[in-house]
């Protein structure tokens, strides 16, 4: 088994390592209230005995996980939902409705991510998506709030990244967990001007003018954190807000001027100047190894969602 290792935040919320790819990449959320809790994204199936021994850890029985939230549907996010769901009885599953079927039945999602990532990797990484039944699965809607004794949960309907995805606003931290809406920041990148976030643009379902009114709406809010899936907690998030929209109008650019063939190629080639030039700008001084290690998986989805992006518009 992989080492548990979880950070204790404010307001009963506990940062887990889910040890996706390596470790500082992923993380996912415990929520404790008043004898309830609630997971924020799973990591993948690698992740569920971590959980669990957390959640033996800390004396929470398994009856008192009340919902798994997963943000999408996007395997470093909901891959280990179904074995959570088979090990937390009392659990509900609460899922955007566009992601709801590919948790009931996992056949096409397991399916599409064997075909990116190949057998081999797919199941050192995922191993196996188990079926939810269908009776355990809460379809969200936008405005909808979850009720846990002492703390409302709202579900905020949040597409751009993917038509599937949801936010997770938190009263009582005055917290948003955003999954990958507000961007993918990590905790090792950073420098005296606060940490270095981007928006990852993975396939398929990409939208970038659609991700721009997300990031407006989640800021009516008023915000005063976020809880990043990569990765942690960051204060102040608005003072993000608008390199994210001007990151995003880059890639768009980018892609825009360039010619279909060779285009991920060349997209991957600019995204990642792009971002080697703003980091040292921002003043970050990880070495180029290091920030490569966190960030090039990133960058090969950033320029493979543009590019599906741009053939879905010149289909249309
Ligand atoms: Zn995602």
């Amino acid at each position: 088994m992989l080492e548990l290792k979880y950070k204790e935040l404010p307001y009963g919320i506990t940062c887990i390592e889910s040890w996706y790819q390596s470790e500082g990449i992923a993380c996912c959320y415990l929520l404790e209230s008043d004898g309830q809790c609630v997971l924020i994204d799973t990591g993948t199936a690698r992740t569920t005995p971590l959980i669990m021994a957390l959640l033996e850890k800390r004396s929470i029985a398994k009856e008192q996980v009340k919902y798994i939230i997963p943000t999408h549907v996007h395997l470093d996010h909901a891959g280990g939902a179904g074995q959570l769901m088979a090990e937390l009885p009392e659990a509900q599953l609460v899922i955007h409705p566009f992601g709801a079927r590919h948790m009931i039945d996992p056949s096409k999602l397991q399916a599409g991510a064997t075909a990116v990532y190949g057998e081999e990797a797919f199941n050192q990484q995922f191993d196996t998506l188990l079926p939810i039944d269908a009776t355990r699965v809460i379809e969200m809607e936008d405005g909808m709030e979850l009720d846990l004794n002492d703390r409302i949960l709202h579900l905020i309907d949040t597409p751009g990244h993917a038509r599937h995805h949801l936010t997770v606003w938190d009263e009582k931290s005055k917290g948003l967990f955003t999954g990958d809406v507000y961007g993918g920041g990590y905790a090792e990148v950073h420098s005296s001007n606060g940490r270095y976030l981007m928006p990852v643009t993975s396939p398929v379902q990409l939208d970038p003018p659609v991700w721009h009114e997300t990031i407006d709406k989640l800021l009516t809010f008023n915000p005063e954190r976020v809880f990043l899936t990569h990765y942690g907690m960051l204060e102040n998030p608005e003072k993000y807000a608008q390199q994210l929209h001007k990151d995003l109008d880059a890639y768009v650019e980018m892609a825009q001027g360039l010619n279909a063939e060779n285009r991920y190629e060349n997209l991957l080639e600019q995204i990642t100047d792009y971002h080697m030039k703003n980091i040292q700008a921002h003043g970050c001084d990880l070495p180029r190894q290091e920030f490569e290690r966190l960030i090039a998986p990133d960058l090969v989805l950033c320029a493979q969602g543009l590019d599906i992006w741009m053939q879905r518009q010149e289909k249309s």
